[in-house]
């Protein structure tokens, strides 16, 4: 088992426990290393390091940036910035609003299909007021008995093609690259293996990110298979990209794998956690 987790979420974006209640859960289950990686947030942070360092890990600044690259959303993963810097502080403030705006479309483009009251719905299930996520929408929906669990949600609504989604313009990649390079940290692709995207598509990205500074991609990830593991190290060792690995928790019974139950990294990679 790694006694490493660089990816999950608290209450601060779309997770379901508090930075204190996360840590003590990754201190629990074995994790040294431990990152709290908010979607488009750092308010988070401050709890986080308090409550992991008092409990004898070390933590790491984290965030999970919101990118729109050649009509995919993608995410970024920064790690080991300083999360006061003006640059990522502000980009992120601006990505925030935009889902604001967006979370008001969902909630019109759902409305259409007769499904009212969705946006306070979000709102009510969303600790954080500057951070409506689909998974709060998904969540409200499962409340009001319209689907059975949150990924009939995000299968029969709230996916492209389907009622309650609607495009967005996320950060560009160089903009988060940018702002987490400024800020000190490392830039990591967040779970490569979950866009749709054919082989020329991912080299593109990958070349495309290697040469913005991105210096790692997650190999060992909650949302790859054991054979994407495989895969994802060949890309990373292809590139001279480092590796990364987090379960990408959100809480108890939502996620397929608890904080800090990782698998160690296939052979022949640099861990991204090496540099720290
Ligand atoms: P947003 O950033 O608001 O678009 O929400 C994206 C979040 O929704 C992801 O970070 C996941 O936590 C969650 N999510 C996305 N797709 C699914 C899915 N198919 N099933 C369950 N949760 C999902
Ligand atoms: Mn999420
Ligand atoms: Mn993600
Ligand atoms: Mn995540």
């Amino acid at each position: 088992m790694l006694e490493v987790d660089l990816h999950s979420h608290s209450t601060h974006s779309d997770g379901l426990l508090t930075p204190a209640v996360l840590a003590a859960r990754a201190q629990a289950n074995g994790v040294k290393t431990y990152a709290l990686t908010d979607h488009d947030e750092l308010s988070g942070l401050a709890d986080a390091r308090t409550a992991a360092e008092a409990l004898g890990m070390r933590f790491i600044t984290g965030v999970e940036i919101s990118v729109s690259w050649a009509d995919e959303t993608l995410h970024i993963v920064g790690l080991n910035f300083d999360a006061q810097h003006a640059a990522i502080v502000e980009g992120l403030r601006e990505v925030r609003k935009g889902r604001q705006r967006r979370a008001e479309r969902i909630a019109a483009d759902l409305a259409r299909v007769g499904i009212e009251g969705t946006l306070e719905g979000a709102r009510k299930h969303a600790r954080n007021p500057e951070l409506p996520s689909r998974t709060h929408f998904a969540r409200y929906l499962v409340e009001r008995g319209i689907v059975s669990d949150s990924n009939a949600a995000f299968r029969r609504y709230l996916t492209k093609g389907k009622p309650g989604y609607v495009e967005h313009q996320w950060a560009t990649l160089p903009q988060a690259v940018g702002w987490i390079m400024a800020a000190g940290g490392m830039a990591v692709i967040a779970h490569p293996g979950r866009y749709g995207l054919n082989n020329k598509e991912r080299e593109l990205l990958l070349g495309d990110f290697r040469d913005l500074g991105g210096v790692g991609v997650e190999v060992v990830t909650g949302s790859h298979t054991k054979d994407q593991y495989e895969t994802w190290a060949r890309y990373a060792q292809r590139f001279g990209l480092k590796a990364s690995a987090g379960s990408d928790f959100h809480g108890p019974g939502e996620s397929y794998l608890d904080l800090g139950k990782l698998p160690e990294l296939p052979y022949g990679l640099t861990p991204v956690w090496a540099a720290f």
